[in-house]
């Protein structure tokens, strides 16, 4: 579930390598990615995110990828075939650095199921991949104050929207681990708390956000929130926004990053 409009950005599909690969915090490994076709690349900041190619089975497959992946994308990308497509799954630029140029995407280590978490751990110098940018969720609508929640696959975008915020802005950011080691620096405007939350071993994602969220007295004034994560943890928090704080759906954009127990569908 999620109300993030896509976007197309005019640079298409994007063609990289894999510069290094280094586990910033125990459970959070940055791959960064290089290449002469990054510098057709438009960093919008904050949470600008894409659709990443993984070449599971060899990177041939890369050159018949989509350019665009609406439904006329998918239909290409099916027709590569399952042996041979590579796998997609979304992620969020972390940094950019336009004049080497060099992309960090910071990947969640949840272990050897699935394809991207895995891959990222094991991600050597010279792997090919390629991505799609689909520009970003975050709408900084006009507000009073801003509210930022997510858990740790939402911190990459957590942190790209506190690093690029007005410095004036005012408002909450929540961010849950689920190990306090994998906190990260964040370059928050002045005026915006950031509370880091640890929830424990087992816990459900948003088990101690969700009560934080309902417990957080609000700043006065219209709010623009930003809720992320696990899918149970993005629909209670907006549900709680809209339905028990009185805030206008639309001032609440939010995404279920991924879902326990299932697989990304794409
Ligand atoms: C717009 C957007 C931006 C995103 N940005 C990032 C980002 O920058 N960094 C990031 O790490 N993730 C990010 N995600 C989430 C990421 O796409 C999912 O976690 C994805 O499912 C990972 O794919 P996978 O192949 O590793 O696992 P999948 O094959 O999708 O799932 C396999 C199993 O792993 C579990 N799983 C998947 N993700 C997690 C997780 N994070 N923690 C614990 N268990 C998990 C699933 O429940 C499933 O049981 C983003 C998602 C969206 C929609």
């Amino acid at each position: 579930m999620s109300n993030i409009a896509v976007t197309h950005a005019a640079s298409g599909l994007v063609y990289a390598e894999v510069a290094r690969a280094e586990r910033v915090t125990p459970h959070m490994v940055r791959v960064t990615l290089t290449g002469d076709d990054l510098r057709r690349f438009e960093h919008v900041g904050f949470d600008q995110w894409f659709r990443l190619a993984l070449p599971v089975h060899g990177d041939a497959a890369l050159r018949r990828m989509p350019q665009r992946f609406g439904m006329t994308g998918m239909l290409k990308w099916l027709a590569i075939g399952k042996d041979a497509r590579p796998v997609i799954r979304n992620y969020t630029v972390r940094d950019f650095r336009p004049e080497m140029p060099e992309l960090d995407i910071d990947f969640v280590v949840h272990g050897d199921d699935g394809t991207a978490g895995p891959w990222a751990q094991r991600a050597v110098a010279g792997e090919r991949v390629a991505f799609i940018d689909q520009g970003c969720g975050w709408r900084g609508l006009a507000s009073d104050w801003q509210l930022i929640a997510a858990d740790e696959s939402g911190l990459p975008a957590a942190a790209g929207i506190l690093r690029d915020l007005p410095r004036g802005a005012r408002g909450h950011a929540i961010i849950e681990l689920f190990d306090a080691r994998d906190r990260q620096a964040v370059e928050a405007p002045p005026g915006v708390t950031v509370h880091w939350l640890v929830r424990d071993p087992g816990e459900a994602p948003g088990a101690r956000l969700l009560p934080f969220l309902a417990d957080l007295a609000f700043p006065e004034g219209l709010p623009y929130a930003f809720v992320v994560g696990e899918q149970a943890l993005a629909a209670a928090g907006r549900r709680h926004l809209v339905k028990e704080r009185g805030i206008d759906r639309r001032h609440v954009t939010f995404s279920g990053y991924w879902k326990r127990g299932a697989t990304s569908p794409s």
